[in-house]
This record gives C-alpha cells, sequence and structure tokens, in this order.
C-alpha cells in the first residue's frame, strides 16, 4: 500500500519558477505562445524533465507532448497546457502539467505496482493563438475544422501555414495527431480556479463539477451613413443604436431567463467611426457561455431572433459568422466523487464549483471521464503578469492530483 504517498512541494515548485523564466517578456509577464521561440524553449525543457524523471517521451503530430509510465491496459491521463496568452502569467496550465509531472515521478519513485499506464500532457496552445482555442487537444481528439487548420489566421495575423513552416509539423501531421491517441481510461487537469470563488469561501481545492460551453460570434448590424446634422432622428439607419439595444436587451434577456448564464459584447468597432457621421456600420464580437446545453441552445435562438428583430425595427440588416463553439461539459460523479474522497483522506477542505473559462479537460471529454481539480487564484487574477499561487494551496492540490491518479491507476 502507498497510501501515504505525497508529493514534493519544493522540487514541484523549482519546476514552476524554471519555466516561469522562459519566455520573460519585460512587462512583468511571462509570453509563451504555442509554436514562438520561448514555446520552443520551454518544450525542449519539458522534454528533458520528462525524460529526467524516466517517463517515455512522445511527441505527436500536433506538437502535443507526453511522458508516459508505461503498463498494459488503459491509460490514466493527467496534465494541461504550457503556453500562455501573450503577458500572461507562470501558473495557468504550467500548474496542471508540471503537477501531472510531480505525480509521475512520485509513483516512479515508490515504484508503485500500476495496473494501467500513467501519462503526462502538455497540449499545443490551449490559449489559442494559433486556430481557434485547443488545437492540440482538438488535434489529439480528431475534432478539428480541416479549412479552419489549412486556411486560418493567428491571432497575430499570419496563415497558420506560414507559421507551421517553421516548425516541423503540417496541416496534415496535425490532423492525423489523433491516431496515436492511446486507449484513455481518464484524464485529469489540476489548475488555477482563474475566479474569486475558492479564495473568497477560504477553501483550497475546488472539484469541478461542470465546464461551461461557449459560442463566439463575429457580428455586425449594417445600416446607412449619413450626416449628423443634418439627417432627422426618424430617417436615420443607426448601425449603433442597433447594437446599443441588443446589448441591453440581449444581457436582460440572459440575466433573467437563463440566471447563471453569461453574454458579453467584448469588442464594437463602429464606421466610419468619426465625429458628425451617423455610423453606418458596427462590427462587434458577441459571446454567451452558460453549463447547460439547453440554456445554450435557448440563448442562441432568443439571441439571435432578437436582434433580426431590432435590425428590421430599426431598418438595419444584421449578419453573424460563428468564430468557435464549445458544448458543456458536467464532470462523471465517479471522478467527482473520487477526488472528494481523496480530500476527506487528506484531511483538505473542497467544494464542489463551476468553471467558467474553457480547459483541454473538455475536450477530452469526449473520450473518457474527464475531471479537474482548482486552486484558489490569489485577487482572481490569471492572463497577467500578477497570476499567482500560494504554495500551499498548490501542494494540496498537488497531492489530491497524484492521489486520484493513483486510486485510477491501481
Ligand atoms: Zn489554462
Amino acid at each position: 500500500m502507498f497510501m501515504d504517498i505525497r508529493i514534493d512541494i519544493e522540487r514541484l515548485r523549482r519546476d514552476l519558477e524554471e519555466l516561469g523564466r522562459i519566455g520573460r517578456d519585460g512587462r512583468g509577464g511571462v509570453s509563451r505562445p504555442s509554436f514562438s521561440p520561448a514555446d520552443f524553449e520551454a518544450r525542449a525543457w519539458l522534454r528533458k524533465k520528462i525524460e529526467e524523471a524516466g517517463l517515455c517521451y512522445r511527441q505527436d503530430g500536433a506538437g502535443n507532448q507526453f511522458g508516459r509510465l508505461e503498463c498494459a491496459g488503459k491509460t490514466v491521463m493527467a496534465g494541461s497546457h504550457i503556453d500562455t496568452v501573450p503577458n500572461g502569467g507562470m501558473f495557468d496550465g504550467a500548474v496542471g502539467v508540471l503537477a501531472a509531472l510531480e505525480a509521475a515521478r512520485r509513483l516512479a519513485e515508490e515504484k508503485v505496482a500500476l495496473t494501467r499506464a500513467v501519462e503526462v500532457a502538455a497540449f499545443t496552445d490551449e490559449e489559442g493563438n494559433l486556430v481557434g482555442d485547443f488545437l492540440g487537444s482538438r488535434a489529439f481528439m480528431g475534432l478539428l475544422d480541416e479549412n479552419e487548420v489549412r486556411n486560418g489566421r493567428t491571432s497575430f495575423g499570419l496563415p497558420f501555414q506560414d507559421v507551421l513552416k517553421k516548425t516541423g509539423f503540417t496541416v496534415e501531421s496535425i490532423l492525423a495527431a489523433h491516431k496515436d491517441r492511446p486507449d484513455l481510461e481518464a484524464y485529469l487537469e489540476l489548475h488555477i480556479e482563474q475566479g474569486p470563488v475558492l479564495e473568497d469561501e477560504a477553501v483550497p481545492i475546488g472539484i469541478v463539477e461542470r465546464i461551461s460551453g461557449k459560442h463566439y460570434r463575429q457580428c455586425a448590424f449594417i445600416g446607412e451613413s449619413g450626416h449628423a446634422g443634418t439627417t432627422p432622428l426618424e430617417l436615420r439607419h443607426d448601425a449603433f443604436l442597433g447594437l446599443a439595444d441588443l446589448a441591453l436587451r440581449a444581457t436582460q434577456l440572459v440575466a433573467t431567463k437563463h440566471y447563471g448564464s453569461v453574454l458579453t459584447i467584448g469588442k464594437a468597432v463602429l464606421h466610419p467611426g468619426s465625429f458628425s457621421v451617423i455610423p453606418g456600420r458596427a462590427d462587434f464580437t458577441l459571446e454567451f457561455r452558460s453549463v447547460s446545453a439547453e440554456s445554450m441552445a435557448a440563448i442562441e435562438r432568443e439571441v439571435f431572433a432578437l436582434a433580426e428583430d431590432i435590425a428590421a425595427t430599426r431598418g438595419l440588416s444584421f449578419i453573424s459568422r460563428i468564430v468557435d463553439k464549445t458544448t458543456p461539459v458536467t464532470v462523471a460523479p465517479r471522478l467527482t466523487s473520487l477526488i472528494e474522497e481523496e480530500c476527506r483522506a487528506l484531511g483538505y477542505p473542497s467544494m464542489k464549483i463551476t468553471s467558467g473559462a474553457g480547459h483541454d479537460a473538455q475536450i477530452l471529454a469526449g473520450a473518457c471521464a474527464s475531471g479537474m481539480i482548482f486552486i484558489p487564484s490569489p485577487d482572481g487574477i490569471s492572463h497577467a503578469p500578477g497570476e499567482s499561487v500560494s504554495w500551499d494551496d498548490l501542494e494540496k492540490g498537488a497531492n489530491v492530483l497524484l492521489r486520484t491518479i493513483l486510486r485510477l491507476a491501481t
């Protein structure tokens, strides 16, 4: 029996600090988007760490990196991502990969007799700087849109194919990556909460029950430009007023009919965009998220019917295109119970929690039971240089991860 096995927090901390120095950006943060020079430096570092731990290293055609403790039977996988948003922090993603590495290292050191393989995973471009979110985990699952991979542009404006040229990966290797996927028993991801709930409640461990789905659209109201001094109000087709109307009424609709779901218009550009000209066109992003698939479908129906209605009333036209869509995930109760039992056995307070942000775990849920363990984000800060963790909370979270892996793999 290895019931008292624990992770080594000092070693995990050293790993996190070492990785956190790669891609330091002079603005106090970490800029390590996938396939950047800093990312390749981090990849080489991770490979070395995996090999030093005595794990079997492999990389698939999408650049997902793995370290495997071999065993016949299905695979218990744990991981996250090591890419960051530009000027992000050193914990989002890195915590999940390096805690999984530390867990596998402890299993190897203790020579635990496994009945299933244990594999550490670092998925490419979770942050979606290349083409859409979750390039690596979607490739791993065979869920990529081929057209998007072939013709997409990165968030930095370059054709994705141009970026690929310098990487050794190709569209074909990315699209074939899922063929190397092992038969999975479960996937586990330790992650910072990226929100204020655990800190507010002073609870170190969040057991994720549900992960929100999201729906992103690029939208526009199209009206007519005209002179802002000479065109009477009743003769205008002001595209901005369509947007303003939609912003207020759609938010109200979600708040009253779909409590707990969220809707955001994060970017708006008016054309031509100047004094003395009525906006003839308003381009904007619209996103909504929910943990309920029924609410997602209802919000989609209701919000876009509302947009059409507003357009008709105001003499505008409304157009939109889907940019990204993920479905909400409910974590298998078998997994949340296991995590809860291990928190209890370790004497750590825990609570059930919902993830409003998307994670690779959501994509992996298509292949196996997929669960997440959250630790508090001090001040709720993430995707920013101020992102941090309490080492004490991290130790607890990593121990829960280790023990849950142990339960699943022995
Ligand atoms: Zn993340």
